[in-house]
């Protein structure tokens, strides 16, 4: 079969048969494929869109492009995977927290895409820690102490490497299957039995409304239920940064923080209800509130964060921050904002926020750049807040006076100030299983 004729027959519309579906990944691993004709395709796609049947045959092609691993720890492993948020740093406290209540966490994780964190660059600011792990080493970690945390090998459905790089520059990474294929095709591929999906809606997030966040969810349910892995997803708002922390050092301060019990708020509650879904999946707790009891219970007792310290240790990171938030890298420069402004703060700028942190040297504006663990700011009001002339808005934390200041005056714009009283933001906003949505 020629890719051309595949190309053809979605120009027109039609929906792909298995056989060519299977040529177009085999194609899209293949050096002699050219570009465009894989760039026509996915355009095609973009316009014409996918049924189920052609998804789900997408997302298992793509995945058996590299390897498929069928990981064996003695226990049901489970995997979160988010669709990428600002001051996000969920993994670092629900991961412990599940392992500390018996679940299997083999995590994999990535790089800060955009104005996005990722958890990869958050732990490489623990001095000695190492993510690029082998995959025997993942696996003795799992059995040992429960958990891990580590990026994906490019053996892992390697067809999504070079689609998504097209999709970049295409303008075509905004499709409901496509999106959904590439997600998936890495999670079936990584051998995971459960996986829970966190779907970011929100300025913040990928998708821009609920409409298409809710049909990305169930796309990416059904794709690992015909698949015959158990998945659940919950959409959670991102109007605003998760926790008051966006930078790699800092985030994991955050995360120490509220596995000591010293910081609650949203992202603790979020943290919550997808670890709660780890547990579910795991067979671990009968239903979501039980689940959720367990893991407060790790969380009052330090047993979560006693795992994340084994966790770091078995990964050759320094243990003792958990203890000791000095051993972290600190920023040279430490810049307040204050405001002369009252009101309450009723809007905040999500994406830029990430894209400050970004400029400051938290994140990459080129692949190759090297980031600084130790910048980012951190917000000390939240939607709703009431904000008083005088009050603390955030603090920068930088690597040189300049960067300091233009930064502090890019955030000020990202914060919004009104006169009127308004609610705080929502956190979840929907719960999809394999045979139920929930919108609340
Ligand atoms: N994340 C992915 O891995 N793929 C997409 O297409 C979008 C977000
Ligand atoms: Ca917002």
């Amino acid at each position: 079969m020629e890719l051309i004729q595949v190309i053809e027959r979605k120009k027109l519309g039609f929906a792909l048969s298995d056989e060519e579906i299977a040529c177009f990944a085999q194609a899209s691993v293949d050096p002699a494929t050219p570009d465009y004709q894989l760039s026509a395709l996915l355009m095609a796609i973009r316009l014409n869109g996918m049924n189920a049947q052609e998804t789900t045959a997408l997302t298992l092609a793509m995945a058996r492009t590299g390897d498929m691993l069928s990981p064996d720890v003695g226990g049901i492993t489970v995997d979160k995977h988010s669709t990428g948020g600002v001051g996000d740093t969920t993994t670092l406290i629900l991961v412990p927290l599940v392992a500390a209540c018996g679940g299997k966490v083999l995590k994999m994780s990535g790089r800060g895409l955009g104005h996005t964190g990722g958890t990869i660059d958050k732990m490489e600011s623990i001095a000695g820690l190492r993510a690029t792990l082998s995959q025997q080493e993942m696996l003795d970690i799992v059995r040992r102490v429960g958990c891990v945390v580590a990026g994906q090998s490019a053996q892992l459905a390697p067809a999504d490497k070079r689609l998504y790089a097209l999709r970049d520059v295409t303008s075509t990474v905004d499709s409901i299957p496509l999106i959904a294929s590439s997600i998936m095709s890495k999670k079936l591929a990584s051998g995971a039995q459960g996986i829970v999906l966190d779907v970011k809606t929100g300025d913040g997030a990928l998708m821009k409304t609920f409409e298409d966040c809710l049909k990305l969810a169930q796309a990416m349910v059904d794709i690992g239920s015909r698949a015959g892995r158990r998945v659940t997803a919950l959409i959670t708002g991102m109007e605003e940064p998760l926790g008051s922390h966006v930078g790699n050092a800092l985030e994991v301060k955050e995360a120490i923080d509220v596995l000591s019990g010293r910081t609650q708020g949203p992202l603790l509650q979020v943290s919550l209800m997808l670890g709660a879904q780890m547990l579910l999946l795991s067979g671990l707790a009968a239903d979501a509130q039980e689940a959720e009891q367990k893991l407060r219970g790790a969380l009052i007792s330090g047993a979560g964060l006693r795992k994340l310290r084994q966790m770091i240790e078995a990964q050759g990171g320094d243990g003792l921050v958990t203890q000791d938030l000095s051993r972290l890298p600190q920023a040279k420069v430490q810049l307040p904002l204050h405001t002369d402004e009252a009101g309450y703060l009723e809007r905040v700028d999500t994406t830029r926020i990430g894209l400050i942190a970004q400029s400051l040297g938290a994140g990459r504006l080129q692949v190759d750049d090297v980031i600084d663990p130790s910048v980012g700011l951190v917000l000390m009001k939240r939607i709703g807040d009431q904000v008083r002339a005088g009050d603390l808005l955030g603090v920068i934390h930088a690597s040189d006076n300049i960067s300091a200041q233009r930064a502090a005056q890019a955030l000020r714009l990202a914060l919004h100030i009104g006169p009127l009283p308004v609610k705080a933001a929502k956190q979840l906003y929907a719960l999809i299983t394999k045979d139920h949505t929930e919108v609340l």
